[in-house]
């Protein structure tokens, strides 16, 4: 981690291979010089390299195959992912395809015996904390949602973290994907499979959006703020690595899938609302919560969640009625620290789309 790093420690590339597929989207490694810096770093290892800079937001299984057809073509040892949690997770799972031969129909869920090519992973947004998980998150068009792919084989290798390359993140993608790692650590915190351990880690990221937040809010994004971003991203994907996620994810998969709101953002419309709810049930968590984002109340949180959220989109009866019957079907419900009905998740998704802030 640090500014520069991937140069400084081009070396540990060394210990991957010597021919590597560099996967990204489709601009932006190109704008924020990550691209550059990997080139050069691969370079002067004497690592041979191809590209594929073809993997789109929300990726799909069709665009990992491609990927994967590129890493076998080019004789890849190793993938280096460079990006936001879409690139990071579709060089896992093209990782993993090269690998193993499946079926679109395989995939998820799948134990993939054959394991994985080995992934560096350096992500250029602030929010997923995909560059310390297992998990490889899809679009799944069968099941008309996201699902993720969770295999050990899936930890990427390396990890390299220099704030630099977030700096070209417009607001609202900063925003959106703070609001993801934010989601992280809260669920993180009080998911049924968290620990002691976890829960000290999803504390610590949960201090750093505490200053993180109101600056966000207020518009003051500077380089300091950016690496405490990635930082607080960086924990919270290690946070969900233990715990995974609750049903605030498993809501926010239908409003990505459906409604074409960003990941983070599709989180961040719930948060509020779900703070309010664990407080009823499970107030001293929400109380560590609070502390540690040096809050006041839940009605606090939410007022702030508006201000970084901004005018929302509207959902119809029609649609929180199909999304909750859908979410309360999901893992996640096992792993939400309150019993839970569908009219419950209805309730969640119709305060997080109401105005103003939420009362406990
Ligand atoms: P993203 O979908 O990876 O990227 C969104 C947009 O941001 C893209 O248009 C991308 O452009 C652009 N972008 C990326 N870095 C940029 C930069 N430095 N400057 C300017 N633009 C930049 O967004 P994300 O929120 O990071 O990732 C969301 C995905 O991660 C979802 O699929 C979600 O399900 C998944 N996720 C995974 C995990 C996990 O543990 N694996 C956890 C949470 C979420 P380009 O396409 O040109 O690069
Ligand atoms: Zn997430």
């Amino acid at each position: 981690m640090g500014r520069g790093c991937v140069k400084k420690d081009a070396s540990l590339f060394r210990k991957l291979g010597a021919s590597a597929l560099i996967m990204t989207g489709k601009n932006s490694a190109r704008q924020n010089g990550s691209l550059e810096d990997v080139q050069a770093a691969l370079s002067g290892q004497g690592i041979a390299f191809s590209l594929f800079d073809q993997v789109e937001p929300n990726p799909s299984i069709p665009c990992c195959r491609e990927a994967a057809r590129a890493a076998q073509i080019a004789q890849a040892d190793f993938i280096v992912g460079i990006g936001g949690g879409s690139v990071l997770d579709a060089s896992k799972a093209a990782a993993a395809l090269v690998k193993n031969d499946l079926l679109d129909g395989d995939v998820f869920g799948n134990p993939l015996t054959g394991g994985a090519l080995p992934v560096a992973a350096i992500p250029t947004t602030a929010g997923t904390g995909s560059e310390v998980t297992q998990y490889a998150i899809l679009t799944n068009d069968e099941a008309q949602t996201k699902t993720s792919l969770s295999n050990e084989a899936l930890f990427p290798a390396l990890a390299f973290l220099d704030g630099n390359y977030t700096h070209s993140l417009p607001r609202a993608i900063t925003v959106n994907t703070a609001l993801d790692a934010l989601s992280h650590a809260v669920e993180g915190y009080v998911a049924n499979k968290s620990d002691p351990w976890s829960r000290a880690v999803a504390l610590s990221s949960l201090r750093i959006f505490s200053h993180a937040l109101p600056a966000l809010a207020e518009d003051k994004i500077e380089a300091q703020l950016r690496d405490s971003l990635l930082l607080a991203s960086n924990m919270a994907g290690v946070v969900i690595a233990h715990t995974s996620t609750t049903i605030v994810h498993a809501m926010g998969y239908s409003l990505t899938y459906f409604k074409n709101i960003d990941h983070g953002r599709a989180n961040g419309l719930i948060l509020g609302p779900y703070l309010s709810l664990i407080a009823k049930h499970k107030p001293e968590l929400a109380q560590e919560i609070l502390s540690a984002l040096h809050i006041e109340s839940t009605h606090e949180f939410s007022a702030l969640m508006d201000r970084l959220l901004g005018p929302k989109e509207s959902l119809s009866p029609e649609e929180i009625q199909a999304f909750s019957d859908r979410a309360i079907k999901a893992k996640h419900v096992g792993n939400t620290p309150c019993e839970l009905s569908a009219e419950d998740i209805a309730t969640l998704y119709q305060q997080g789309f109401g105005s103003g802030s939420i009362p406990l």
